[in-house]
């Protein structure tokens, strides 16, 4: 397999801002001059998007739909059960977009 692809943080600023724009994924892959999947994989990993299944449980957002699991957090290895798909804490998930509010909101 390739090496990991490195994003810098203005890779990472140009998806966040590209999402909230619903910017095709091949666009991102384009500006970014890397393939689709590779896109999708840094969204996911850096919990700004969900993929497959994902989107349809969260729309559902009942506790009884909802599945959980104590993966551990990408970025404060905290394991308190989450919904499954998230890979960062809702702390953490919190603070990234207070973060990415504070960068957006001009
Ligand atoms: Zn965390």
């Amino acid at each position: 397999m390739g090496k990991p692809v490195k994003v810098t943080k203005g890779d990472l600023e140009y998806l966040a801002k590209a999402l909230k724009q619903n910017k095709p994924y091949t666009e991102m892959a384009r500006h970014l001059g890397i393939c689709v999947d590779t896109v999708k994989r840094i969204l996911h990993r850096e919990g700004l998007a969900e993929f497959d299944g994902a989107k349809y449980v969260v729309a559902l957002s009942s506790d009884k739909h909802m599945k959980m699991w104590e993966r551990p957090c990408m970025k404060c290895k905290c394991t308190k059960p989450r919904p499954k798909w998230q890979y960062i804490c809702t702390k953490c998930k919190e603070k990234f977009s207070k973060e990415s509010e504070s960068i957006w909101d001009f």
